[in-house]
């Protein structure tokens, strides 16, 4: 099995790339809190700059780099590099003549190459500071262009550089921290020791576009427009003039705009299932089948399952892994029967081509998420087939994977979507997991249940995208929990159901916070589910954030 979609042309063979390497990517955190990520934000901000931008290890060799950057980013790291076992760059990368910026661990990784002078400071520096940008004949070195004045930056480092690394000189400085910034005297090296990508360095983006743009001189063409022409060449060149590919869809933002691309690229050769596994949310699948086929001319099969899951999923009660295993295993079997007859049914046509590949959404995050550096002593994950398909399907029949939005953020994949005239409310969809509403239903799920609470959920959606707040949030939805409780409807005494509604918001979906309605909006929710929903006497809002709480109730 090829384990990637690996087309012709890459990216950053198209495009100038800055190459950023992973020291654990952690901006803000410590290594006590590990969860709290910051793995993507020096290669997305670059690509807000409309620079290429790839993230890998640290440890990437560069004698393995089939490719060669316009620049390197070492990132920021949780360890100290005077540590044992502390990570370290390829020092051939040194060597590869292309301009390199160390940030904060990054700065210290530089420091120790040239020198090893690098020691734990006596306090930590945590949090905001004002930065100087020295001037030299009147003029701040060129990564501080147009930065002259008021630079607040970010800081979070322990340890600090003991004294200026031979050849270098000094760029900036803040208070505390005499080596903000560095540069090398002859070669195009830099060190800075606060954090350009967060926000909580205003300008922070001046600073890389002045090392992508200025220092390195790589072109500001990563637009989508360009990417789109060349991805779907790219599909076209490595499916071939017969080839066919096969695809799941779920409505959601990744499926639809990978179909759509496929679409665009080869046709009715894709492909498209979507499988009703009973779960799904008020009237979503026929909506999802009206957009796919009439609006955006997918060539779609809808397969209805849903009795399957529903007798399947009757008597698990009090086992939320159970329910998902249950639901993703029977997914596949019903994926891979309805694979076979389209298989037959394109065998048997005219244009006849087997179908050899498989489709899947996988995104960027996901792709940086399995090599990125776990530490010292974890070894790195060869990238995992995220929601795919069994070996014996892969392997079996021989079908090989295209993953046409690997290299994209969200935020990249919603923009293609507009660009292949997704519309507006589709593009901007909150996630929606694949077990839907089971693992919105506590305990039990029976058809019962689901009904209610798709309408509970009908009514919270319907409420929130009529006050206007849909884009603010991340995600919603409303949870039956398994109790009951005591109410009084009619003048009468009710022992019915209780609704539980979650709404976050969240960048990256590693953490949340709730989202702040006003009570006026609450009750109304409240007020409707509890009059129009048959069986429900009460309505709670969940104000559990991520961590410790899950998105998800199961
Ligand atoms: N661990 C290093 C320090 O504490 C680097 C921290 C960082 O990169 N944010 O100084």
């Amino acid at each position: 099995m090829t384990t990637n979609g690996v087309l012709p042309d890459e990216p950053h063979k198209t495009f100038d790339t800055i190459l950023t390497l992973d020291f654990g990517s952690v901006a803000l955190c410590t290594r006590k809190m590990p969860q709290k990520r910051y793995t993507h934000l020096i290669t997305r901000r670059l690509r807000e700059l409309n620079v290429y931008s790839e993230m890998l290890p640290c440890t990437q060799k560069l004698a393995d780099l089939s490719w060669k950057p316009k620049g390197i980013i070492l990132s920021g790291g949780p360890y100290s590099v005077y540590e044992e076992g502390a990570p370290h760059v390829d020092p051939a990368m040194f060597e590869l003549g292309v301009p390199i910026l160390g940030i904060c661990y990054g700065l210290q990784e530089i420091a120790w190459h040239h020198g090893k002078n690098v020691v734990a400071g006596t306090e930590r520096e945590y949090g905001h500071a004002d930065l100087q940008a020295k001037r030299f004949n009147g003029h701040v070195d060129k990564l501080f262009h147009g930065l002259e004045d008021d630079l607040k930056v970010w800081m979070s480092h322990g340890d600090k550089l003991g004294a200026l690394p031979p050849s270098f000189h000094i760029i900036a400085t803040t208070k505390n921290a005499p080596f903000a910034g560095i540069a090398h005297e002859t070669k195009p090296l830099y060190g800075i020791q606060f954090h350009p990508e967060v926000t909580h360095t205003p300008r922070g983006i001046k600073l890389l576009e002045n090392f992508a743009v200025g220092i390195c001189q790589a072109k500001q063409d990563w637009t989508m427009d360009k990417f789109l022409d060349k991805e779907v060449a790219r599909i076209r060149a490595l499916v071939g003039e017969k080839g066919q590919v096969l695809g799941a869809v779920s409505g959601g933002v990744d499926s639809t705009v990978a179909a759509k691309l496929m679409h665009e690229a080869i046709g009715d050769r894709f492909h498209a299932v979507l499988v009703d596994n009973g779960c799904m949310r008020l009237n979503e699948c026929e909506q999802v089948k009206k957009t796919l086929t009439e609006h955006l001319g997918i060539n779609l099969t809808v397969v209805d399952a849903s009795d399957l899951f529903l007798d399947g999923l009757k008597g698990i009660t009090d086992n939320p892994e159970a329910k998902r295993k249950f639901i993703g295993s029977t997914f596949i079997d019903v994926f891979e029967a309805e694979a076979l007859k389209i298989e037959k049914a394109a065998a048997n046509s005219p244009k006849a081509g087997k179908i050899e590949w498989f489709l899947q959404g996988t995104l960027y995050p996901d792709v940086i998420e399995s090599i990125s550096f776990k530490g010292p002593s974890a070894t790195i994950k060869t990238h995992h087939n995220v929601g795919g398909l069994p070996e014996r399907m892969m392997n079996g029949q021989g079908l090989k994977l295209i993953e046409p939005l690997r290299e994209l953020f969200k935020d990249e994949v919603r923009e293609m979507g507009r660009k292949l005239g997704i519309p507006h409310e589709l593009v901007m969809r909150h996630p929606f997991p694949g077990p839907g509403i089971a693992i919105r239903v506590l305990g039990e799920v029976t058809r019962e249940q689901v009904a209610i609470a798709r309408k509970a959920d009908y009514i919270f959606i319907e409420e929130i995208k009529a006050a206007g707040l849909y884009d603010q949030i991340s995600q919603a939805f409303a949870a039956l929990l398994p109790v009951r409780a005591v109410g009084v409807m009619g003048d009468k005494r009710v022992h019915q159901q209780v609704i539980s509604l979650r709404a976050v918001c969240t960048t990256d979906f590693m953490t949340a916070n709730i989202f702040r309605f006003d009570w006026d909006f609450l009750e109304r929710v409240s007020t409707r589910i509890v009059n129009e929903v048959d069986g429900v006497c009460r309505v709670e809002y969940d104000l559990t954030s991520k961590p410790p709480g899950t998105i998800e109730m199961e």
